[in-house]
């Protein structure tokens, strides 16, 4: 699978503005192959998405996702203003309007991503982290459950974190501390 273009990848974005009702569409998407180790970045005050082509490569499928994920930072910026945290309800909600999984996925370290991909099993289904935000509690969950933590009780004070299912996705989810895991979520 052959990555998309600028002029196509500018398109989505657009497309997705005109979904969020961001009325500023300035955007200026390009490919970098000197990013090491994320699969996209934001500059949200240039409005400008850099994606690395190296990275996504090896995960074409998650070419929209990760555009989405870069294009949600620029438009919760124009939307609610610099002071909400990166990956807060305001992030998130524009990427469920999106159509994706508010989830952080692209910031798993880029070798992890690249052996996830490599081992990537026939369905794409999907291994979760879920951490609670109030006590750390862990869980690796083939099915996404929300609700009271079982550490401490909390309701709904949960990280999550996706991967592809398979060894390499939960080795990869297993190694994230919470201390990684909460810098995914601003
Ligand atoms: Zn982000
Ligand atoms: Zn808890």
């Amino acid at each position: 699978m052959s990555l998309p273009t600028v002029a196509e990848l500018t398109e989505r974005c657009a497309a997705l503005f005109a979904q969020w009702r961001v009325l500023d569409t300035r955007i200026e998407v390009a490919w970098n192959d000197r990013l090491t180790t994320t699969a996209g970045r934001a500059f949200q005050k240039r409005g400008r998405i850099e994606l690395n082509p190296k990275v996504l490569a090896r995960a074409p499928d998650q070419v929209s996702m990760v555009l989405a994920h870069e294009a949600a930072h620029i438009a919760a910026f124009r939307l609610f203003g610099a002071n909400i945290p990166a990956h807060g309800r305001h992030w998130r909600s524009l990427m469920r309007l999106a159509g994706h999984e508010p989830a952080v996925t692209h910031d798993i370290p880029v070798d992890d991503l690249r052996a996830a991909a490599r081992a990537r099993p026939r369905r794409a289904t999907f291994v979760y982290l879920r951490v609670c935000d109030a006590c750390g509690d862990r869980q690796l969950m083939a099915a996404l459950r929300y609700g009271r933590c079982g550490g401490c009780d909390a309701r709904d004070s949960f990280l999550v974190m996706k991967a592809r299912a398979g060894a390499a996705g939960r080795a990869a989810l297993e190694r994230l501390t919470l201390a990684q895991v909460r810098a995914a979520f601003g």
